[in-house]
């Protein structure tokens, strides 16, 4: 699995490392991994965290457009992140839109709020475009893991195939800017 921050490349950097990619690997969706019985041989799961600048994200979507790449988006749904006319563009180019989540946090801890908080989020999301991954937001100055909320609740009752951190392992592989290292990182 790559994930890509969105501060990490250059946009000519990004354009070469997903030409690169593309060439070695078939490009999945987050959803076609979670609902797909047979995989390609050599696929990558090439997943985006939008955590602050969604204009940004814009940008990456349209190079892998061209590219032929289908990738996926998390959104978190905070004001400047959760901006309905950039998911909608991003859907229409063909990517997989996800819903980033951190409603453990939002509540304080309250798991009956944090789930009413989520399901809230999930039908606003899905008045722009379908919706059936996750992905956690982790907040490193909460002391909450926003994961623990499936310890108490199914997200598949919401129509989810799959949340990104719990359902694809643990280990993600990603690329740095700094110095093109392979690591593991949660953000
Ligand atoms: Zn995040």
């Amino acid at each position: 699995m790559f994930s890509i921050n969105e501060l990490d490349f250059t946009i000519p950097e990004f354009w070469n490392l997903s030409s690169s990619l593309v060439r070695n690997y078939k490009p999945v969706t987050m959803a076609e991994y979670f609902s797909s019985k047979c995989l390609p041989e050599k696929f990558a799961l090439i997943r985006h965290d939008v955590d602050r600048m969604p204009g940004n994200s814009l940008a990456t979507a349209r190079i892998e457009s061209e590219l032929g790449i289908k990738a996926t988006y998390y959104f978190r749904a905070t004001k400047n992140v959760f901006v309905p006319k950039i998911i909608k563009e991003i859907a229409d180019l063909g990517h997989e839109i996800g819903y980033h989540y951190e409603v453990l946090s939002e509540a304080a801890g309250d798991y009956s709020k944090a789930i009413k908080l989520f399901e809230h989020h999930l039908s606003e999301f899905r008045k722009i475009c379908d919706i059936t991954t996750i992905s956690m937001h982790g907040r490193p100055l909460s002391k909450f893991d926003n994961r623990d909320l499936w310890k108490v609740h199914d997200f598949r009752k919401f129509g989810i195939l799959g949340e990104a951190y719990l359902s694809a392992g643990h280990e993600l592989n990603y690329l740095s800017d700094t110095g093109r290292s392979w690591g593991t990182k949660i953000a």
